[in-house]
């Protein structure tokens, strides 16, 4: 008998794990891989933030970009600075927050894949499948669901889901000419999305895209298409799609069982980003469900405040983000042009300077929406969204 189980080991599940170990609870975590880190889906970039506020993962940077650079689907690209991210190694990281978590009396049992989750009054029930389809049997007091975005446990354990989905895809190429982060748009490589080019050592970059079509046709055409093409020297290994939660999950709290991180949504609802996002949701969980377990007290009532606690960081700006990204589907090649046009004014150079920060977008989002030529952009945007008008703003 456990205090805790989690369930997966990627960043959320093994900080939460080491929070509730570190309180002293007996706490084991199942993960379905034999390894943790591996495979690696995503691209690794996180903000000044994430390392401020989670010290223990700056050891996981391979570089920091002070800006970045974009290009409209006419390949005209502009430069944004004074925004700083940080690329890191994604299988270190997961390594090293598992690390953590050991150090502090977690029990890993990985090749162990968990196929159901079964609640009972005074207790949570959880059946693991081993390689050798071994079944094993663990119990706990109350359990964390930290499974990432594609397993389906959630839903069979009666918790909410995210609303929606996107398909991401990436792979790491080898590339001239990447200093900085770049992102490409345009309908011909990522419709209502963005693509990407980030450089993690000397001519290798990972490439990637994240859209609500088929990711993997696009990644084909972002390697043929001029933002690359000529840059272009080989691609290295298999590209990896998943999909990415959009949007929060309605209800990450189901008697005993809590859900925390890409499970939960607690995804940015902009960019896609949830490493960040996720630690956030993991320290939530951990000090609602210490109080639960020090009161003895396992009622709905108490450890339904997780949810509220989360959603009370979080809630507001990925309610922001996806109202802006659902504004952004839309918007058309020429849109794009427009608005790379646009940045390029003092005026909303200045207002990139003040609002734009790597990990909190809503700021942003209010201050250019009250910029008179974004706010014409936005309300057209809006307008075609109702009426699906095909017109679409230009220069002249
Ligand atoms: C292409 C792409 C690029 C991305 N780039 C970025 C980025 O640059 N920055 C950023 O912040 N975020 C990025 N993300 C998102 C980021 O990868 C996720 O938000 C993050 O990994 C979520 O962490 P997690 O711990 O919730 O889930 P995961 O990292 O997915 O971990 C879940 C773990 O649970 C295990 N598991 C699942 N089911 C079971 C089961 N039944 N039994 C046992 N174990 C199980 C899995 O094996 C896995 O180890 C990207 C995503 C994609 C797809």
């Amino acid at each position: 008998m456990w205090d805790i189980i989690v369930v997966g080991g990627g960043p959320t599940g093994s900080w939460t794990a080491r929070g509730f170990a570190k309180a002293g609870m007996k706490t084991a975590l199942l993960e379905e891989h034999s390894e943790i880190g591996i495979p690696v889906h995503c691209t690794g970039v996180v903000g000044q933030s994430m390392l401020d506020q989670f010290p223990q993962t700056k050891s996981c940077v391979w570089k920091q970009v002070n800006e970045f650079k974009i290009f409209s689907p006419e390949g005209e690209s502009i430069i944004l600075p004074h925004i700083t991210a940080f690329i890191l190694n994604r299988q270190k990281l997961d390594l090293t927050l598992a690390h953590e978590a050991e150090k502090e009396g977690v029990h890993f049992f990985l090749n162990h894949k968990v196929s159901s989750i079964s609640q009972e009054p005074s207790q949570v029930t959880v059946q693991a499948v081993t390689p050798g389809q071994q079944t094993t049997v663990h119990q706990a007091k109350i359990v964390v669901l930290a499974t990432g975005s594609t397993s389906n446990l959630a839903r069979q354990s009666h918790l909410g889901e995210p609303p929606q989905y996107i398909r991401g895809v990436q792979v790491e190429v080898e590339i001239n000419n990447i200093p900085t982060i770049e992102l490409f748009l345009g309908s011909k490589i990522a419709p209502g999305s963005f693509a990407w080019a980030v450089p993690t050592h000397e001519k290798i970059a990972k490439t990637g895209l994240i859209t609500l079509q088929n990711a993997s046709l696009y990644l084909e055409k972002l390697f043929n298409s001029p933002f690359l093409k000529e840059r272009l020297i080989r691609v290295l290994g298999k590209p990896r799609a998943s999909r990415i939660p959009l949007g929060p999950s309605n209800s990450t709290v189901e008697n005993r069982l809590m859900a925390v991180g890409d499970v939960a949504g607690q995804v940015k609802t902009t960019t896609g980003g949830g490493i960040y996002y996720g630690l956030i949701g993991a320290e939530a969980a951990v000090s609602m469900g210490l109080k639960s377990y020090k009161n003895g007290d396992f009622s709905p009532p108490l450890l339904k405040q997780y949810h509220f606690m989360w959603q009370k960081q979080l809630g507001f700006e990925l309610k922001a983000g996806l109202y802006f990204r659902k504004i952004f589907e839309k918007i058309q090649d020429a849109d794009l042009n427009y608005l790379t046009q646009l940045l390029k004014k003092k005026e909303l150079q200045d207002v990139l300077y003040q609002h734009a920060n790597f990990d909190r977008h809503r700021d942003l989002i209010f201050a250019l929406s009250k910029v008179p030529d974004i706010r014409a952009v936005m309300i057209q945007l809006v307008r075609r969204n109702l009426f699906s008008s095909r017109t679409s703003f230009s220069l002249c």
